[in-house]
This record gives C-alpha cells, sequence and structure tokens, in this order.
C-alpha cells in the first residue's frame, strides 16, 4: 500500500502550506517507498501558530469548564476508536513498526484521552487551615501556550501523551513532531479538531527540529515545553528554555537494565527479556537494553535467549504474524552497526544477529537482526550509551549488591525490570534502583494512570498519570479576609 499525499501545516484550525512554500518527504521506512510530502515550516508560521494558540487561550476555550474539556477527550476518544484500524494501518507506514506494535499503541492513546477525560474532571485546588478571619484556597490554572515537541519512535502515541493532559489542563499546543514520521500527529490534530476542539487549541508544525523546533523553544510567547527526544536535543532545549524561564518537561533516553537473580522463574524471564529489547524493534526509550544475570544461570540462559530470539519473526511490517519490524532509517541502521563494531573491538562477543539481514524481503528499506552481545563489562560504550535499536548487551553478577551497582552505573534512569520469586530481595531491588520505573517479574512499563518519566539524565515530570496534570497548570494560591472588622496591620 503507497500513499501519495500532500499534509499541510494545522494553523488557527486551518490546512496551511509553509509560508516559504516548501516541503519535504516522508518514506515508509519499511520499504524505503516515498509516501508523502509534508509542507516544511518557517519561523513566520511558528509565529502564526504561537499566536493562534495565545488568542485561542484567551477566547472560548478559555472559557470551557473542566466538565466540558474532559466532554472533547470523550469524544477524541471515540473518533480514535471509530477509526482504530486505519490508524494503526497509518502508523505502520509512518514508521516501519509492526502492526501488533501499533495496535497497542493506538489503543494506549485513546486510554490515555479517556484517562485524561476523566483526570479534568478530578483535577481541583484545596483549602488550607488559616487563621481566624481568612480563607484559603488554590486553583489550577492552565500554564498556557505549550510547545510540545515529540520524537520518532512512538510518533502516534507520544503525540497523545502530550496533548491529552495539556487538554484537560485547558492548555492550548503547538505540536511538532519528527520530521521522519509527522503523518500520524497531524492525523490526530484533525480528529481533535473533528472532536470540537475550537480553533487554535491543538496547532501543528512540521519542519526541521534544529530550526522551528528550536526557534518555537526560545519564543517569547509560549509558556511551557514538554519535549520527548534525546538527552542531547533535551539539554540543549533545557538551555534555550532557560531565556524565558519556562517551564520545562522532559523524557529523555536511557539504558534500562533488565536484572535476572537466578532465583526467577526462567522461561517467564526471557521471554520477558525479549521483549522488554525487541519490543519495537529496539527503539524504545525504555528498552531494557542491558541483561544483568545472575552468574550461576547466565550460560544457561543466554543460550535459552538466543534460541528463542531466533523464533523472532522479522517483516512485512503489515503482516499479522510479525514481531519485529523495520529500523526508522538508513542513518540509524548505520548507528546501530557501529555500536555493534565498538562492542567487538572493546572485546565483547556477538552471539545473535549483529549484522543487516539476508534475504530479498530486505533489500529495500532498513533493517538490522536482533542482536545479543555478550561478555559486556559495563565500561564498554555499549553498556552506557543508547544505542535504540534491536540490540542487547550481556552482563553478569555475583550478588544483590553488584546487580544494583550495575543498575544504577549510568547517567540514565528511566525503566528497570527485576526478575526474582524472592518476594523480599524483588522490592528491595526496587528501592535501591534510581528510575522512575521498576518492574517486578513483568517487562511492561507503561500503563494509562501510572507515572511515567525519568531520574537524573532521562529527564523530568511524568506522563501518564494525575502528576502531570500538575505540569501542565499554575497552582495559584488565593488568601482572602472574611472577617468582619476591617484589618489595620500597622495599627494605625
Ligand atoms: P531527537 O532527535 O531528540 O528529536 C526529537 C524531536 O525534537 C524531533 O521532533 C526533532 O525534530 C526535535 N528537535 C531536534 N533538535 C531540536 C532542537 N534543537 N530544538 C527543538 N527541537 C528539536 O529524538 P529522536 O531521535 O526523534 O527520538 C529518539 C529519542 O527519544 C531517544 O533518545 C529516546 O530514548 C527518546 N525517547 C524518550 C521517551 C521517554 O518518554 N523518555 C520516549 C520516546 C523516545 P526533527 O525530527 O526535525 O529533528
Ligand atoms: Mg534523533
Amino acid at each position: 500500500m503507497q500513499i501519495e499525499k500532500r499534509y499541510t501545516l494545522l494553523i488557527n484550525g486551518q490546512h496551511v502550506e509553509s509560508s516559504t512554500g516548501e516541503w519535504f518527504e516522508t518514506y515508509n521506512p519499511a520499504t524505503g517507498e516515498r509516501m508523502a510530502q509534508v509542507a516544511k515550516a518557517s519561523r513566520a508560521d511558528v509565529d502564526k501558530a504561537v499566536d493562534a494558540a495565545r488568542r485561542a487561550l484567551n477566547g472560548k476555550w478559555g472559557r470551557f469548564s473542566a466538565a466540558r474539556r474532559s466532554q472533547v477527550l470523550n469524544q477524541i476518544a471515540a473518533i480514535l476508536r471509530a477509526r482504530f484500524n486505519e490508524l494503526c494501518e497509518l502508523e505502520v507506514l509512518n514508521s516501519g513498526k509492526s502492526l501488533g506494535n501499533a495496535q497497542g499503541q493506538v489503543m494506549q492513546a485513546i486510554e490515555d484521552f479517556e484517562l485524561y477525560a476523566a483526570a479534568a474532571l478530578a483535577h481541583e485546588g484545596r483549602s488550607k487551615p488559616v487563621p481566624n478571619g481568612f480563607l484559603n484556597y488554590t486553583v489550577k490554572e492552565p500554564v498556557g501556550v505549550c510547545a510540545q515537541i515529540v520524537p520518532w519512535n512512538y510518533p502516534f502515541m507520544m503525540a497523545a501523551w502530550k496533548l491529552a493532559p495539556a487538554l484537560a489542563a485547558g492548555c492550548t499546543i503547538v505540536l511538532k513532531p519528527a520530521t521522519l514520521t509527522p503523518i500520524t500527529a497531524l492525523v490526530l490534530a484533525d480528529i481533535c479538531q473533528e472532536a470540537g476542539v475550537p480553533d487554535g487549541v491543538v496547532n501543528v508544525i512540521t519542519g526541521s527540529g534544529s530550526d522551528v523546533g528550536a526557534y518555537l523553544v526560545e519564543h517569547p510567547g509560549v509558556d511551557k515545553v514538554a519535549f520527548t527526544g534525546e538527552t542531547s536535543t533535551g539539554k540543549d532545549i533545557m538551555a534555550r528554555a532557560s531565556q524565558t524561564l519556562k517551564r520545562v518537561t522532559l523524557e529523555l533516553g536511557g539504558k534500562s537494565p533488565n536484572i535476572v537473580f537466578a532465583d526467577a522463574d526462567f522461561d517467564a524471564a526471557i521471554d520477558g527479556a525479549l521483549f522488554g529489547i525487541y519490543y519495537n524493534t529496539g527503539q524504545s526509550c525504555e528498552a531494557r537494553s542491558r541483561l544483568i544475570v545472575q552468574e550461576e544461570i547466565y550460560d544457561r540462559f543466554m543460550d535459552a535467549f538466543v534460541e528463542k530470539a531466533k523464533k523472532l519473526v522479522m517483516g512485512n511490517p503489515l503482516d499479522k504474524g510479525t514481531h519485529i519490524g523495520s529500523i526508522i532509517s538508513e542513518q540509524q541502521v548505520e548507528v546501530i552497526d557501529g555500536y555493534v563494531r565498538s562492542a567487538v573491538e572493546q572485546g565483547a562477543r556477538v552471539v545473535y544477529g549483529g549484522k543487516r539481514p539476508e534475504g530479498a524481503e530486505y533489500e529495500k528499506g532498513h533493517w538490522y537482526m536482533p542482536t545479543v552481545i555478550a561478555d559486556v563489562s559495563n565500561d564498554m560504550k555499549v553498556a552506557q550509551e543508547e544505542i535504540f535499536g534491536p540490540v542487547i548487551v550481556m552482563t553478569k553478577f555475583k550478588d544483590e549488591q553488584e546487580a544494583v551497582a550495575l543498575a544504577n552505573d549510568t547517567i540514565y534512569g528511566l525503566a528497570a525490570s527485576v526478575w526474582t520469586q524472592d518476594f523480599g530481595r524483588a522490592h528491595r531491588v526496587a528501592g535501591k534502583i534510581k528510575s522512575g520505573i521498576v518492574m517486578i517479574n513483568n517487562p511492561f512499563s507503561a500503563f494509562p494512570g501510572l507515572p511515567f518519566g525519568g531520574y537524573k539524565q532521562s529527564g523530568f515530570g511524568r506522563e501518564l498519570a494525575m502528576e502531570s496534570l500538575d505540569l501542565y497548570t499554575e497552582t495559584k494560591s488565593v488568601l482572602a479576609y472574611i472577617g468582619e472588622k476591617p484589618l489595620n496591620p500597622f495599627g494605625l
């Protein structure tokens, strides 16, 4: 299936071409076929989008009650449900991910809108007892115009993770999708319009991150930047946003550990470890990319893991039986392969994969085999840097203390899985790991309602949960004097 279409910017509810008339092209990563032409926004377009968002904030949307915003969010979810199959297929073409992955992510996006439809009603201020004659209450007010910048690995779901809480909080938005995968975010914005979000509340700018993305982050008309992407980009964004002291939330990279103790349910740990790394072809911020296994079972675990990895089906992402889709770009394939070479140079052993797959079906598009690298020490590049591909590195440990030390020996702190049947150990280790999410005996890191976000250089802020609403609102404290006698603080 090939889609040849033009996608335009969405500014103030209108589909518009770039003010410069420029376009860029997007490709299906699994086939290399051209998918669409997309408007390449200019800085003047960013100005228009920010202006539209500001006017929408001060207009009709600003007067929507929480109940009405909640209805709109539910309506978005209803349209997404009705268009589920079409959206999943479009996301596959947009990103090269397997249909099964896309289905899970579109469903999660739907549940996210439903979650925030409810959360909009539940988010409230409080009243604090204060001295007699006074009354205090707090009010949650929308933080304002939000720049939301998202990556290519979960193009639809990340856009939903960003839009849903911002809309629930009453903010307005300028969304910038990744240049490699802009299409489904544009469709989602259209669905927001169709569901009753007023013009100018959701605007979408497509174009270069280093140009219009950076300009958006610096824009004095923007109150908050919510960013998901690479840690290095996050640092640049934080520096730029500091000039106007914007609110910033950053969801960044990871190098998440998967710790397997010798007493774990062996087969469950194998299956969970496979999913933890090869889900989304390893192109996940929360990928459990470091497999840290207790020494007594290390060799046996490695052999069983490789045997199962061989059974994973890689190929046409639209086939229902496919587990592993393509890599986003040829450049990313080169990056992944470079990491594998570096591991070999540093003395590690490639025990499976480590190359592009062979066969006619992989001649077009961008592919890399599921890869297992053993005998990795934690100081190697492949143990410290995010590879962002289907590559797992294996390290052994002696005891609980060493497992925790290895797990924490990274600049990142996003997610971790722990496999053990010892209840006390599971929770002890969970308590000691410096990461925003710890999974015990399972590989699943993101459920709507559970806070998702990083420690250390994996960023700050939380998505998917009530905590996110606090990050899209300012808390105003109102202190009223209600006493009978007038106040005379100077006693004059
Ligand atoms: P990226 O290169 O940092 O780009 C992310 C977004 O930022 C894109 O829209 C990009 O636009 C834009 N951008 C680039 N430079 C910018 C700048 N100087 N100012 C403003 N915007 C800029 O990330 P990616 O390669 O798309 O995504 C992969 C990364 O995302 C991985 O590191 C992964 O771990 C992380 N991630 C984190 C989470 C999480 O929740 N923690 C979730 C998913 C992914 P262009 O596309 O035009 O360059
Ligand atoms: Mg990048």
